[in-house]
């Protein structure tokens, strides 16, 4: 039997069960039209990635807002999207295993439906499903560009691959994904700079090995929340595939501007609602939100709007809440907590509690959306 969410549509803030994962409706929106104001003043496409929202309700207000369609990372996602109605999904990962690319291509009959490739074995095997479900799929080829996750060495390699997929009439190619990950939480703008320059030479240099091949790149995919103006600003990519903006998590803000501000061109919108399970002690109350309510592979949530305290030592199912005896909170009390990293946290919980109003006395519940892709691992 499902649980029920911990929350309904019009309820007030204070009648929210906990832990519960919680959106700033208000912050989400002002999210939402910075990072489309910011791809229409500078022409460039956005493609905001779904590995982060895991929800087709979010895909369908980022698409609203000028999107050309969504990135995830697994097939299980891309399912969930088209079902929720999102017509054209970019798989920006490689998919190895017939089965796998089999629902990927039977999605192909439904929406427009793209994935990477980094090996010549990735190319037969998408064509091979592609022709066994006769439908055709776009391609991309993933270099490494620095990253040093999957790609393939942005030289003689990603032309012959991009060879394979042209001659192939089940596949086609649509260009190059060049996402630079290690690059996003470096905190200053230069680290960032340098390390997305270095990738754009990288870039360029195989987007002209390819044209000389007779191989036009439709699109350059890359980019994420920590990197996307420099990327804009190369004239090398056109695509963005951000994903973490719309949230905006604790280690994000870790992140410096150019003139060494913190972070803040978007707000915090996702948070995780704690209650005070216990006060023993003048210094340390304890939360229902541990590592099951929590992603701590970025660093610790932080208290939102609680100075002095801090959360530390999570477990299973407890976290600490530890500081000044006077500012930290009572058995009974909530704290909202900013996640260190929003993604594996979303991926944590069913359903997403919309609060408009947050932090005002008309706080409430607008809106409840399932997390409906939480779990699509495969
Ligand atoms: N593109 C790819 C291929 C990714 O793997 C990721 C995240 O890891 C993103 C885009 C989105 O990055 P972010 O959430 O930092 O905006
Ligand atoms: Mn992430």
């Amino acid at each position: 039997m499902p649980l029920p969410p911990p929350a309904r549509p019009g309820q007030s803030f204070a009648e929210i069960d906990t832990p519960a994962l919680i959106i700033d409706l208000d912050a989400f929106e002002r999210n939402l039209v910075t990072m489309a104001a910011f791809a229409e003043a500078t022409g460039i496409r956005l493609r905001p990635h779904a590995k982060t929202h895991k929800s087709p309700e979010i895909a369908l207000r980022q698409i609203a807002h000028g999107a050309v369609g969504q990135c995830c990372q697994k097939v299980g996602e891309a399912e969930i999207l088209v079902a929720g109605g999102v017509t054209d999904v970019l798989v920006t990962n490689e998919i190895a295993g017939a089965a796998k690319l089999d629902r990927l291509a039977k999605l192909a009959r439904e929406a427009r439906i793209g994935l990477c490739v980094d090996h010549i074995e990735g190319v037969r095997e998408a064509a091979e499903a592609a022709a066994r479900n006769d439908v055709v799929l776009d391609v991309l080829v993933e270099l490494d560009i620095g990253g040093r996750r999957c790609g393939v060495a942005p030289g003689e390699a990603a032309v012959r691959l991009a060879e394979a997929v042209a001659r192939s009439n089940t596949l086609r190619f649509r260009g190059v994904q060049a996402y630079h990950g290690s690059a996003q939480h470096m905190r200053s703008v230069d680290e960032r700079s340098e390390a997305i320059e270095r990738a754009g030479l990288l870039t360029r240099n195989a987007i002209e090995r390819l044209a000389q091949a007779g191989l036009a790149c439709e699109t350059v995919g890359g980019a994420g929340t920590g990197t996307y103006e420099l990327e804009s600003r190369s004239g090398i990519w056109n695509e963005l595939q951000c994903g973490s903006y719309i949230f905006m998590d604790a280690d994000y803000a870790r992140n410096r501007m150019a003139d060494g501000s913190t972070f803040n061109t978007f707000q915090h919108a996702l948070f995780v609602l704690a209650g005070v399970m216990s006060k023993p002690v003048p210094d340390r109350a304890i939360v229902d939100a541990g590592h099951k309510a929590a992603a701590v592979d970025s660093g610790m949530p932080v208290p939102w709007q609680r100075d002095g305290v801090i959360y530390t030592k999570p477990s299973d199912e407890h976290g600490i809440l530890t500081g000044d005896p006077v500012a930290v909170p009572h058995r009974g009390n909530r704290v909202l907590l900013v996640p260190g990293h929003c993604d594996p946290t979303v991926n944590l919980h069913d359903w997403y509690v919309c609060v408009r109003g947050l932090g005002g006395p008309d706080a409430h519940v607008e809106a409840v959306w399932p997390v409906a892709a939480r779990g699509a691992l495969s």
